[in-house]
């Protein structure tokens, strides 16, 4: 590490802690030069998560993207802002581990799952964003599928 103060290349680390919640590290460092000391951040490189779109285009995966997707679906629901964001990393966890790259169905689909268990209203909202339904009839034909697939279904323990 080049010390920014006499340029030279030769320190030494003197202290070394874990910074932002583990995902990155913060190192004192003294230079071997002019003695001056200085601190360094170092943070593990994050692989590049894909979300692959309809028209075969990739971008990269936006978790601001998503949660005001999620927020305008929600908006007067059950569903609140914190439930939101934990909703958000929930599926870029989940996404993470099945990419490098998801699909933007993919992504409907994971949040559909989730917002089915949660609230009807924000679920056919979302629902008619994503499928891009165009009429009531779209929507009736939801409704019933919705009814079906969430009919007395226990939710497992500890959820
Ligand atoms: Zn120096």
């Amino acid at each position: 590490m080049r010390c920014p103060y006499c340029r030279a290349d030769d320190d030494k680390v003197v202290d070394s802690r874990s910074a932002d919640g583990g995902g990155a590290v913060r190192r004192r460092r003294e230079c071997l030069a002019c003695g001056r000391r200085f601190t360094t951040h170092e943070r593990i490189d994050e692989v590049a998560l894909l979300v692959r779109k309809r028209s075969g285009h990739t971008e990269l995966f936006d978790p601001a993207k998503l949660s005001a997707g999620l927020e305008h679906a929600v908006a007067g629901g059950a569903v609140d802002r914190g439930t939101v964001g934990m909703l958000v990393s929930e599926i870029e966890e989940e996404a993470r581990a099945s990419g490098p790259e998801v699909s933007t169905e993919w992504i409907g689909r994971a949040v559909l799952e989730r917002l089915r268990v949660l609230d009807a209203v924000s679920y056919l909202r979302f629902a008619s964003v994503y499928k891009g339904f165009e009429g009531i009839a779209d929507f009736e034909r939801e409704f019933v599928e919705l009814q079906k697939t969430t009919a007395p279904k226990p939710r497992p323990a500890g959820s």
